[in-house]
C-alpha cells in the first residue's frame, strides 16, 4: 500500500507529545513490513532547511483568501528501513510556519491564526501528490491540526488522482480538538453547506477534530480501552456522541514502544544492562535459599536493575539501600496525570506515603508552576522523597529502570508510555484503570500471584495512599510474587511491529469498504 502520514509532529523533527513519536515509529514499522510511506509536516522555523532538499517549483493552493504558494522539502526519515526509505516532506510557508513554536509560544499558547495554518496545511497535502505524482491509497491525518485531510478529501480534493484513495483520523487525544470561530471556515474554500455537511458545527464554532470524525473513512484511537471511554459522556470531550454514532467504523490500536531506545537489554543511560534471564535467575538462587531456610533477599539486587537502583539512589542523593523499595515517577505535571491527588497542599498523599510507609520516592518532572512549587518543597522537608524539575531523557531511563514500581494516577490516558516502559524493565506500574492502561496493565491478584502491577478506580488521594500501601506490602511480604510480576511485565510484547498489523488491517477493511 501507498500510505501519507499528514502530521503536525513527527520525530526528530518537531515534537511536542507522544503523537511524533507514534508517527515516526508507525511510518517504520509500515515500511519494514514492505508498504511505500511518506510523511508530510509543515516546515517549522527548527527544522533547518539548509539539511534538506528542495523540490524545484511551488505549490499553488486554493483557499479562501486565493491562491496561496509554498516551497517544499525533502529529505529522509532516520532509522527507515535502507531498502525501503520513508520520504519526509515539508511544507515551507513563511507566514505561517516561518516563526518559533508549533501551535503556540509561551506568550500566545494557541496562535490565533491556528485555523489557518492547519487548513493550509491540510488543503496543500493534496498539491504535494500531485507534483511529485505520487497517488496514496490510504491518507492518514492525526488529531485535529489534520481532521481537515479526511474532509478535504470526501469534499473538495476527490478527483483527479485520489479517486480510490480512503482516510483514517487517529486520535491520540480528544483533549484537543481545534475549535476556532467559524469565521475561519470561509479559508477552507470549501461550499458554505459543508460547514453542517462534514459536521464542523459545533454551537456555532468551527470544531476542526469533530468534522474529521465525521468524514474519515475509518478512526481510531490509541487504545481499546480509551476507544470505548471516549465513547462515553465522562470522556468524550463533548464528542461521545458523535463516536458513538461512528462506532462501527472506530477502533482502539495500542501504541508501541521503541525497543532499541527503551530496552534493558541495550540501554545506554543505565549502569549494566540486564534482561527478562538475568531477573529469572537471581529469583531462582532467592526461592533456593529461601528453601534452605537462609533466605538471602540480597540475591534480588544481584541483577542489573539493581544496579540501576543503587545509581539512582546515588544520583538523587538517596540513603544507598536495596532493600528500600523506591517508587518513581516521571511526568508532565498538569491536572491530566492526576498530579492534584499526589502533590496538592493540604490535599495529596504524598506527604503521607513518605511519612508513613518505608520507601523512597523519585520525580521527574515539569509543568505547572503551583506543581512545581509544591515537589520542591516537599523535597526539602522530607529526607526520602527527591525530585528533579525539568526534562531529562537521561534520568527517566534510570528511574524507568532503577525503581520497584511506577506511581501513574492519570485522570484520563489515551495509550500512556511510561507504564509500557516500566513493564519492560521490571518496574511494577502502579495505575489508575483508566485508558491505556487497562489495556497494557493486570492487576495483582494475590491469591494466585498473578498481574503485572496495581489498579485503583477513583482518582482520590486516599484511593493512591491504599494501593501504593498494598503494593509496598507486597513487596515486603511477597517477594517471590514480585519479582514473578516483574518477568511477566518484562515478556510482554509492547512492540510497534505487532500495532502496525493492527493499522494495516484498519487500512485494508476502509478500502474494501471503499469499493
Ligand atoms: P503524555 O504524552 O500524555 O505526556 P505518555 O506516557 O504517553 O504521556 O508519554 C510521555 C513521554 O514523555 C514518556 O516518554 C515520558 O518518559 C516522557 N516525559 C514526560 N516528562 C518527562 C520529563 N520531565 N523528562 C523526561 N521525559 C519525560
Amino acid at each position: 500500500m501507498k500510505i501519507l502520514m499528514t502530521t503536525s509532529e513527527a520525530v526528530p523533527f518537531a515534537k511536542t507529545g507522544g503523537l511524533a513519536d507514534a508517527v515516526s515509529a508507525l511510518s517504520i514499522a509500515l515500511a519494514k513490513q514492505g508498504h511505500e510511506v511518506k510523511i508530510v509536516l509543515p516546515r517549522y522555523y527548527n527544522v533547518d532547511r539548509t539539511e534538506l532538499t528542495q523540490l524545484e517549483g511551488e505549490l499553488g493552493v486554493h483557499t479562501g483568501g486565493g491562491e496561496e504558494w509554498c516551497a517544499v522539502y525533502n529529505t529522509q526519515l532516520p532509522h527507515s528501513p535502507e531498502k525501503n526509505t520513508v520520504d519526509v516532506y515539508f511544507i515551507d510557508h513563511e507566514r505561517f510556519f516561518g516563526r518559533d513554536g508549533i501551535y503556540g509560544v509561551p506568550s500566545e499558547p494557541d496562535f490565533l491564526d491556528n485555523p489557518r495554518r492547519f487548513t493550509f496545511f491540510c488543503r496543500s497535502v493534496f498539491q504535494l501528490c500531485r507534483k511529485i505524482s505520487w497517488y496514496p491509497d490510504v491518507l492518514h491525518a492525526h488529531d485535529w491540526p489534520t481532521a481537515l485531510v479526511p474532509v478535504f478529501l470526501k469534499y473538495g480534493e476527490r478527483i483527479p488522482g485520489f479517486g480510490k484513495a480512503v482516510s483514517i483520523l487517529t486520535i491520540h487525544n480528544l483533549g484537543y480538538q481545534g475549535i476556532y470561530n467559524k469565521d475561519n471556515f470561509h479559508y477552507t474554500n470549501l461550499g458554505a453547506d459543508t460547514f453542517y455537511h462534514a459536521g464542523f458545527d459545533d454551537w456555532n464554532m468551527m470544531n476542526m477534530l469533530k468534522a474529521g470524525i465525521n468524514t474519515a473513512d475509518k478512526l481510531n484511537t490509541v487504545s481499546p480501552h480509551y476507544a470505548w471511554e471516549t465513547q462515553t459522556p465522562q470522556h468524550g470531550f463533548r464528542l461521545d456522541g458523535t463516536l458513538r454514532y461512528r462506532y462501527a467504523d472506530y477502533t482502539g490500536i495500542l501504541n508501541g514502544i521503541d525497543d532499541t531506545i527503551w530496552n534493558p537489554e541495550k540501554d545506554m543511560y543505565i549502569p549494566e544492562k540486564y534482561s527478562h534471564k538475568d531477573m529469572a535467575n537471581a529469583l531462582a538462587l532467592y526461592e533456593k535459599s529461601e528453601k534452605n531456610g537462609k533466605k538471602n533477599i540480597k540475591l534480588l539486587s544481584n541483577t542489573g536493575k539493581g544496579k540501576a537502583k543503587e545509581a539512582l539512589q546515588r544520583k538523587f542523593n538517596l540513603p544507598l539501600n536495596p532493600e528500600v523499595p523506591i517508587i518513581g515517577m516521571v511526568t508532565r505535571l498538569t491536572e491530566q496525570k492526576g498530579v492534584g491527588e499526589v502533590f496538592g497542599p493540604a490535599y495529596g498523599c504524598a506527604w503521607s506515603l513518605c511519612q508513613d510507609l518505608n520507601i523512597q520516592m523519585v520525580i521527574l518532572g515539569s509543568g505547572e508552576p503551583w506543581c512545581e512549587n509544591e515537589i520542591k518543597s516537599l523535597s526539602y522537608r522530607l529526607s526520602n522523597f527527591k525530585a528533579l524539575i525539568g526534562y531529562s531523557e537521561e534520568e527517566s531511563h534510570l528511574i524507568e529502570a532503577g525503581s520497584d514500581f511506577f506511581l501513574m494516577p492519570s485522570r484520563y490516558e489515551p495509550c500512556g508510555l511510561n507504564q509500557m516502559y516500566s513493564l519492560a524493565y521490571g518496574t511494577l506500574p502502579i495505575v489508575r484503570n483508566t485508558g491505556g492502561l487497562v489495556d497494557t496493565v493486570q492487576n495483582f491478584n494475590q491469591d494466585l500471584g498473578t498481574g503485572t502491577g496495581f489498579m485503583f478506580d477513583d482518582l482520590t488521594p486516599a484511593a493512591i495512599y491504599n494501593t501504593v500501601g498494598w503494593a509496598i506490602w507486597a513487596y515486603y511480604n511477597r517477594r517471590s510474587q514480585i519479582e514473578t510480576m516483574r518477568i511477566t511485565g518484562m515478556k510482554q510484547d509492547f512492540s510497534w511491529e505487532k500495532s502496525a498489523k493492527k493499522y494495516i488491517e484498519m487500512y485494508e477493511s476502509a478500502r474494501t469498504a471503499a469499493l
